[in-house]
């Protein structure tokens, strides 16, 4: 199983080494700016590289939104760096599951969704795997809580759509970790990245705050027990740097019983 970290993005790779890392995530642009993904010097490297690598669109993106201004920038910037993801070999590209505004209606937000997966199959389709992973907050989220993820599904489903699922944000978000995974692959078939972080705002507070695996309001087993019924690589998104990162790795693998692959 391979583990590893979101980190800075100006040397993934040292990055992943500092934290005996096997897996890699990490921003192609200012995650709360618009500007276009600009090509890396270190794309061959990344892409030959033994580390799996993945790419986090910038949290701006909204696909959803009924705010023209908001959500055409949106899909064109997904589409950009679903295509720069490509050229560092990611094996996907997480976007959170946008959300509408108070008062709008939510059923319009899933549809545009699916317009997001219509205009990229008409553009030639996203060059990597699109992950939409789950958000913490609000109340008019496309993918915070269960029910609102089989309506998004439901949207979207006639395209190759993949998903992250965030330990945190579904703690947060008000989703009980215990039998999670069976929940959510019932509706999405798939989970094919765990980010797996604790969380410090206690369970529905709606609060997007990571915390280190041995910290915070979830019992760190059943992070371990989500990551091992999802059977798919994982990512911490915690704090700490380095330090607090490779004792989150290392946890993991102590618990999971996985050695690190050799290089
Ligand atoms: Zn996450």
């Amino acid at each position: 199983m391979r583990i590893g970290a979101h980190v800075d993005s100006t040397d993934p790779l040292a990055e992943a080494s500092a934290r005996e890392a096997d897996a890699v995530q990490f921003f192609l642009s200012d995650p709360q700016g618009w500007k276009a993904p600009k090509p890396r010097e270190d794309a061959a490297q990344l892409r030959d590289a033994e580390v799996d690598v993945y790419v986090h669109a910038p949290y701006v993106i909204n696909v959803a939104t009924l705010n023209n201004r908001i959500r055409i920038p949106s899909r064109k910037l997904l589409l950009a760096h679903a295509g720069a993801a490509a050229t560092v070999g990611a094996k996907g590209l997480v976007v959170h599951g946008g959300h509408v505004n108070a008062g709008d209606d939510l059923a319009v937000g899933f549809d545009n969704w699916r317009k997001t997966f219509a205009y990229a199959a008409d553009s030639g389709g996203f060059e990597v795997p699109v992950l939409i992973e789950n958000t913490a907050g609000g109340e008019n989220a496309c993918a915070r809580r269960l029910d609102a993820l089989a309506r998004l599904w439901d949207a979207v489903g006639e395209y190759e759509v993949g998903f992250c699922l965030d330990t945190c944000h579904a703690h947060a978000g008000g989703e009980e970790l215990l039998g999670l995974v069976d929940r959510v692959k019932a509706i999405t078939g798939r989970i094919d990245l765990v980010h797996a972080n604790n969380s410090k705002g206690g369970f529905d507070s709606g609060q997007d705050r990571h915390d280190n695996l041995g910290g915070g309001t979830i019992d760190p087993d059943l992070v371990v027990a989500v990551i091992r019924a999802a059977g798919a690589p994982v990512v911490v998104e915690t704090p700490g740097g380095v330090d607090g990162q490779a004792d989150d790795i290392a946890f993991l693998r102590e618990q999971l019983g996985t050695e690190r692959p050799a290089a």
